[in-house]
């Protein structure tokens, strides 16, 4: 590949080449003033036993665009992965979240919370001490909190991600394995990663009362999650029928419409202070995307 270069020499900026139309580099713009401002928010997805317990919840990044409205965290995170934002972008939602769950540890609600994090982050020199340091700051216990990670980690120098990631496992930080079964599952990576927790994909959930062989990869991952010492989470529960599928396959907690959307963060406190002591219950009134 030559890249293009002008007559002083610097490189030109072609926007086919690397995909940053002009619309998102006016969404980057958008989104870097959007964190200076403290305009992004999370919203918590929780994450239930099937004996109704509440196990964690999800932290989930939301943008509201001043004229296009909201915007999918899937596209604003592709953009700030391609950019160099996304450090920026994890630490505001690092804080963000620390400083939510003191809150709620303050007021007697001792829920635990998962904070997704790109493989980008987990590259970034000095993540795991930083990560560390902030938890200390917040006074909240590594035990509280947990790091998704994708399978994405591994593909870039894994030695250096195995470094990070056994670095952040030492200062007492949970690690769960998203998205699992997208992508390049195998068992290598899986010996590999010091997670404690799979979560198997959404697309094998979604259609598992239905369609017998998603019934059989789930089954296999449950059986192979286990027999290495991890919990298994399901993404995307959305019915009955597949909560009681889950249930008998031997999963350990589910997340999903079923129980809850993402809610913003005094709905998800009144949701705690409900659910927190006798656990959620089948049949109870679910919380449905905005
Ligand atoms: P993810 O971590 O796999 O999160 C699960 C996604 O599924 C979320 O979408 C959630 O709202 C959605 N979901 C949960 N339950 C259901 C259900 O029952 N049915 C259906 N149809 N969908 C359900 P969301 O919030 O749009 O996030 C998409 C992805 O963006 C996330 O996938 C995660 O990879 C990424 N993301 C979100 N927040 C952050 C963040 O703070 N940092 C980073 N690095 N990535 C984030
Ligand atoms: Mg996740
Ligand atoms: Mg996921
Ligand atoms: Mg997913």
């Amino acid at each position: 590949y030559q890249a293009k270069r002008d007559r002083s020499g610097c490189e030109v900026y072609e926007a086919k080449r690397d995909g940053n139309t002009p619309d998102r580099l006016g969404l980057l713009g958008d989104l870097r003033r959007a964190l200076d401002a403290g305009d992004v928010e999370l919203h918590y997805q929780p994450k239930v036993g099937f004996d109704g317990r509440v196990r964690g919840l999800e932290a989930l990044v939301r943008w509201v665009h001043p004229e296009r409205g909201r915007v999918s965290p899937d596209e604003f995170i592709a953009i700030a992965e391609s950019s160099g934002l996304m450090p920026h972008l994890t630490e505001y939602v690092l804080e963000t979240a620390l400083r939510q769950v003191a809150a709620w540890r303050g007021k007697g609600l001792m829920v635990p919370v998962a904070v997704n994090v790109s493989p980008r982050d987990v590259h970034t020199p000095g993540f795991a001490g930083s990560v560390a340091a902030r938890l200390a700051r917040h006074g909240v216990p590594p035990s509280a909190l947990q790091l998704e990670i994708t399978e994405h980690v591994l593909l870039e120098d894994p030695q250096r991600a195995a470094d990070t990631l056994a670095g952040l496992t030492g200062h007492g930080v949970k690690m769960s394995l998203d998205d699992f079964g997208t992508g390049y599952s195998s068992l290598v990576h899986l010996r590999r990663l010091p997670v404690s927790e799979l979560k198997i994909d959404r697309s094998f959930v979604a259609r598992l009362a239905v369609d017998n062989e998603d019934a059989e990869i789930v089954r296999c991952t449950v059986d192979l999650a286990h027999s290495l010492g991890l919990l298994v989470v399901a993404e995307g529960v959305e019915d009955d029928e597949t909560w009681e599928r889950l249930r008998d396959l031997g999963c350990d907690a589910v997340q999903g419409w079923l129980v809850a959307a993402a809610m913003p963060p005094d709905e998800t406190t009144a949701w705690l202070r409900l659910r927190g002591e006798s656990g959620w219950q089948r049949g109870e009134p679910t919380v449905r995307p905005e």
